[in-house]
């Protein structure tokens, strides 16, 4: 299997989401789960990549060129894909995939999971989706989605697009275990 981790920058959280975020890399690299990420060598990012490589696993970081200008680029992953554009960047995360899992993060973290609901919802991309809602930090993201249900801005069956765990030893069962997304998500992305 290979999967996509979108996640934190930011070295200053709280040691609880580095030690949940370890926890995983583990389980990925127990699991024999090749990993694509950010490239970045700070925050939760950083984590991810330093266990997986501590611990003979297999991660390839995706960057735009700019942000290796500035020497963002973890310098002991050695699988790298620059790319042009942010935009480009965030393709590539998607494509050759078998699922997506997403940790705490900031805005990057957010704005790459709502497009890739967006995209799911849109039946363009189709894999599983898992949020790791660590100390309960996705709760008012779970509670929006969960808004949009009830006021009708999406549909109940949309809810099936994304699993919540609290755990990481609960995400690669919810990766293995998600159901099939219907290809003709089209024809019901929205009410009419
Ligand atoms: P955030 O969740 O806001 O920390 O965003 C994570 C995403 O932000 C990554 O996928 C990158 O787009 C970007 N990013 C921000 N800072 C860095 C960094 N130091 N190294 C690599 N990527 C970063």
């Amino acid at each position: 299997m290979r999967i996509c981790v979108y996640c934190a920058s930011s070295a200053k959280i709280d040691q609880a989401y580095f030690d949940a975020t370890e926890k995983l890399a583990l389980e990925f690299v127990h699991s024999d789960i090749e990993i694509v990420y950010g490239g970045g060598a700070t925050g939760l990012m950083g984590k991810l990549a330093d266990t997986i490589i501590d611990n003979g696993g297999k991660i390839k970081g995706i960057m735009p060129k700019f942000m290796n200008e500035v020497e963002w680029a973890h310098k002991k992953v050695a699988d790298f894909e620059f790319t042009d554009t942010m935009h480009e960047r965030k393709a590539r995360f998607l494509v050759d995939i078998d699922g997506l899992v997403t940790l705490p993060g900031g805005t990057g973290t957010l704005e790459e999971l709502l497009e890739a609901i967006t995209l799911k919802r849109l039946g363009l991309f189709a894999k599983p989706i898992v949020i790791l809602n660590t100390n309960g930090y996705y709760e008012p993201l779970k509670q929006m989605l969960e808004k949009c249900v009830r006021e009708y801005f999406m549909m109940e069956k949309h809810l099936e697009m994304w699993t919540f765990v609290d755990h990481p030893e609960e995400v690669v069962p919810a990766l293995q275990s998600a159901g099939d997304w219907d290809g003709g998500a089209i024809q019901f992305a929205t009410y009419r």
